[in-house]
């Protein structure tokens, strides 16, 4: 039955761990005993059935039961309920018996066949406890429903085959007939087990083994209900083996069992669907059932009793069995519809839902306003607190949205923590004030204050009009000016206008030039001098980019670099401003040997780790010595530094490559992340350089990070020195070198070159 390596796999797994090899071994060899006697028709081969079939029985119990207590937890029930089968078929069968000594030679009485009745209940259950059977009610009593569908339409199958030639007489006597049932009841079985064995690898062998027990029951129980019919049946017949060898695959599938660690299967989430044939399974038979009772028309010219009522209970059956699948699949139509449709973390409708009724409402050419709303700050939320809290939030920011509105518009959650209201219809309320409404909702308790989790809103306003071609036009139109609501304050609404419109479309067209601009010469750098406080000589030119756009001039980075930063356009345009400015400052070598080059770059290079290969390529493609080259950072872009981007830091220090951090005093200002940062240079923010002259508290500051900066062995660089008062005052402080106006504007190559010169003379 099964292949050879599978009955070693079993074998020795039945052996090694669950019921001990022993009891395996030995009800196997009492089965051997049992069918050479009764294959010799040696005497007493009726006692010898009766009691090899109550020992086997015993044992496989007794299998069971130690697989339900060393097995998975999840499987405990299976075997639970197979042990008490076993124990069942031991007590029905030793009742069996003693009648059977008694007197009786084949007691067929009530209870008797109670208990074996009540064996297939909790057979069915066992297989219905399986995992990978169906876990909704409904789902389960479809599956006993095929087994019941396979069951009876065997009736009039085995009717036909059994009993077409026995007497009418004889047919009468309902013991005879009503046998019928138990090989109907064990293809029942079989049908459940092979509907619920789903993919699960680890239990392979042990429902194979069952299968095979169920396979043998049918045959026997087919064949004792023919042999029977022709009375050809006595106690001790060789077909009493498959009893206790159905029995004793039921024991070897518990030896099978898997252990803890193994499990049952981890429960795939996509299954994939069940072949064809598994779901056409149940039906096949009743084909031949239809054959059948039509052969036994033919035959006999009549519809016997059983046969009748057997064909009735089927089409009951199937009505049932198609209700509760009709039924079954209109939920699960309900179900996906609500997957499709619904956010599943608010509940809320989500976009797909939001722009199918956007969509339906423009086509009723009644006047349509959309309300886009996105949290201001929630990713800080998620960083601070966990995902969990900002779920929690993103819940009670769409209840709290959902009764600000109420039957004014609908509420749906468009992704993340954008949420967008549809306001529909003339009597509709004017969207400003249900913007007001929605802010008002929103505002924090102060209890949520305190704890800081709940970020304000930013509303954006769009009504329909005749500008809008489709509802894509519309939600742009809302987030464009909820985007604008953002810029202006937070917290606030916004309605979309033309104004706002256009500023939307020409940044977006601003990105679109900055794409050509690097690649189309458009962008050139200017030096401004970084000076010895003391001598007045040029120690370092500062690289700053300009770019010339060819409809709206020259514009200065504030305009052009956070857009950049935003598309990630940066990193291209500061690729060519390291590789241009090491080219100026190759030229100027033979003037000035120790002036070397500042390159701003921004954060984003630090987290990519050809960084270092850019920087190396543009040295020595200048044929500049690395030390001729300072990176500046701000003073952000370096404290969030991982592990990562200080090794890249320092790889460059190594080189020899020099870093400034640049802008000090504007961003966080932790000092504890100053020591371990491999910097050089340290540029005090001109913000501070330009309140020198009436604030006594930025002259501190200034004096402070002079101090910590030479403790720390870095060179301090003022920006932004304006004039001669500052210069007075930055050189009395103490710091080494300064840049500003006093000393130079940002400027050409070629202007920088001169001063270069100037200086040179001057010193000379
Ligand atoms: P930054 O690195 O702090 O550069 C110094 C800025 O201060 C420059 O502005 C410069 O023109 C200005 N400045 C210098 N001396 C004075 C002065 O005495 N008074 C005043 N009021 N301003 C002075 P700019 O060129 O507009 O650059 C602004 C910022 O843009 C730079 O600040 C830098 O952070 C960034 N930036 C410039 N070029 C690049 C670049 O190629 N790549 C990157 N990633 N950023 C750049
Ligand atoms: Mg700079
Ligand atoms: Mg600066």
């Amino acid at each position: 039955m099964l292949p050879h390596d599978a009955r070693h796999a079993c074998a020795t797994r039945a052996g090694s761990a669950r019921s001990g090899p022993a009891g395996f071994v030995v009800a196997a060899l009492l089965l051997l005993v049992e069918a050479a006697w009764l294959a010799a028709a040696l005497p007493g081969g009726a006692l010898v059935s009766d009691l090899a079939a109550v020992a086997v029985a015993g044992w496989a119990g007794y299998a069971c039961f130690v697989a339900a207590r060393r097995g998975p937890a999840p499987l405990r029930w299976f075997w639970v309920l197979l042990a008490t089968t076993m124990g069942l078929a031991v007590l029905g069968r030793a009742l069996w018996t003693a009648q059977r000594l008694g007197g009786d030679p084949l007691p067929h009485t009530p209870l008797i066949g109670t208990l074996f009745t009540l064996g297939i209940v909790t057979g069915t259950a066992a297989l219905l406890s399986f995992r990978a059977a169906p876990r909704s009610a409904v789902g389960r009593a479809r599956t006993v429903l095929d087994g019941v569908i396979v069951g009876l339409a065997l009736i009039p199958i085995g009717w036909v085959v059994v009993f077409r030639d026995v007497a009418v007489a004889d047919i009468a006597d309902p013991m005879r007939t009503l046998g019928l049932l138990y090989p109907a009841l064990d293809l029942m079985q079989l049908t459940v087990l092979v509907a619920v064995a789903g993919p699960a690898r680890p239990m392979w062998w042990p429902l194979t083994a069952i299968g095979a027990s169920l396979a043998v029951r049918v045959f026997a129980d087919a064949t004792y209900v023919s042999l029977f019919a022709h009375g050809d049946y006595v106690p001790g017949h060789p077909i009493d083996v498959c009893w206790p060898l159905s029995y004793l695959l039921i024991g070897a599938a518990a030896g099978c069992s898997p252990s803890p660690a193994r499990g049952d299967g981890e429960e795939s989430v996509e299954a994939p669907p069940p072949p064809w044939w598994r779901v056409a399974l149940p039906y096949l038979p009743v084909g031949g059932a239809i054959a059948a009772v039509m052969l036994a028309r033919l035959s006999t010219g009549q519809t016997p009793h059983l046969i009748f009522l057997g064909m009735m209970a089927l089409l009951g059956v199937l009505a049932v069995r198609q209700g509760l699948a009709a039924n079954e699949n209109l939920r699960l139509v309900a179900q996906l519809r609500w997957l499709a449709y619904v956010d599943q973390l608010t509940g809320l409708p989500n976009r797909l839902m939001f722009v199918r009724r956007l969509s339906r409402a423009l086509r009723d050419e009644t006047p349509v306003a959309v309300l886009v709303l996105d949290l201001d700050g929630f990713k800080q939320v998620n960083d601070r607190f966990g995902h969990g809290t900002g779920d929690d939030l993103l819940t009670s920011i769409g209840e709290r949205m959902k009764r600000a509105v109420g039957t004014d518009g609908s509420v749906a959650r468009l992704g993340g923590d954008e949420f967008a209201v549809l306001v529909q219809g003339h009597a509709q309320v004017r969207p400003e004030r249900l913007a007001e409404r929605l802010l008002a909702a929103l505002r924090p308790s102060p209890g949520e204050e305190e704890a800081g989790v709940h970020p304000s809103a930013s509303i954006g306003i769009a009504e329909y009009g005749p500008r809008h071609t489709s509802h894509t036009d519309l939600i742009r139109d809302a987030e464009i000016a909820m985007y604008a609501a953002k810029a202006g304050g937070k917290s606030t609404y916004r309605t979309c206008t033309p104004a706002l419109r256009e500023a939307a479309v020409s940044r977006a067209e601003l990105i679109a030039d900055l794409r050509r601009a690097v690649d189309e010469g458009q962008l050139h750098l200017e030096y401004q001098p970084i000076v010895d406080l003391a001598t007045g000589a040029v120690r370092s030119a500062e690289a700053l980019v300009r770019w010339r756009h060819p409809r709206l001039g020259l514009l200065s980075p504030e305009r052009f670099l956070p857009l950049a930063e935003e598309t990630g356009l940066i990193l291209p345009i500061d690729r060519w401003v390291i590789h241009e400015a090491c080219r100026a400052a190759a030229t100027w070598q033979d003037r000035a040997p120790e002036a070397t080059v500042a390159v701003n770059i921004a954060a984003a290079h630090l987290r990519r780790p050809d960084l270092i290969a850019t920087v190396t390529a543009a040295t020595a493609g200048a044929g500049l010595a690395p030390r001729a080259l300072t990176l500046e950072l701000t003073e952000s872009a370096l404290i969030d530094g991982s592990d990562a981007v200080l090794d890249r830091l320092a790889q460059l220090r190594e080189l020899g490559i020099r870093i400034a951090i640049d802008d000090f005093g504007t961003g966080y200002s932790s000092l504890s992340y100053l020591h371990r940062i491999p910097a050089t240079e340290l540029k005090i923010d001109r913000s501070f350089v330009a309140r020198l002259g009436e604030d006594a508290r930025a002259y501190a500051t200034v004096e402070m990070v002079t101090r910590l900066a030479d403790a720390f062995d870095l060179t301090v660089v003022a920006e932004g020195v304006e004039t001669d008062g500052q210069h007075a005052a930055v050189t009395a402080i103490g710091c080494l070198h300064g840049q500003g106006w006093r000393y130079g504007r940002p400027a050409a190559l070629a202007d920088l070159r001169a001063t270069l010169t100037t200086v040179a003379r001057k010193q000379g």
